[in-house]
């Protein structure tokens, strides 16, 4: 793996799948959102600092949030508890069962920012590593 450049879209597709963004193997959960400290395969830290990731969990919430209050506005249901149940499920769908892999993608999003501008010198060596392998 060292010397090896890996594909942004990678890094992400790894954090979709709950997986390590580094080396795509670790399990970024033990259990439904109790994330693993570091990665078992690679050692990565997942986050090293803690709070890392909130700002992309706390917009991906508004963001659906103020989807989901657009629809509301926008739908008129001829059956209104029909209305509110359909909203409730899709409620539930995209804000509680999207959390793990919101996180997912906001691990690889902090990995590919400490891997570009980040005060992380092992990622930052190895990606300037990379670049001279490329070349
Ligand atoms: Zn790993």
């Amino acid at each position: 793996m060292a010397g090896e450049r890996i594909p942004y879209g990678s890094i992400l597709s790894r954090g979709l799948r709950l997986r390590c963004p580094q080396c795509g193997v670790g399990k970024l959960f033990n259990r439904w959102l109790h994330l693993a400290p570091s990665c078992p395969h690679c050692q990565l830290a997942y986050e090293p600092l803690e709070g890392n990731s909130w700002w992309f969990m706390y917009y991906s919430t508004a963001v659906f949030t103020g989807v989901i209050i657009l629809a509301m506005l926008l739908i008129r249901p001829a059956n209104h508890a029909f209305g509110r149940l359909v909203i409730f499920a899709v409620a539930f769908f995209l804000i509680v069962l999207s959390l793990p892999y919101r996180k997912g993608l906001a691990i690889a999003f902090d990995y590919l920012s400490e891997l570009r501008f980040g005060n992380r010198p092992e990622l930052r060596l190895r990606d300037r590593t990379d670049r001279v392998d490329n070349s």
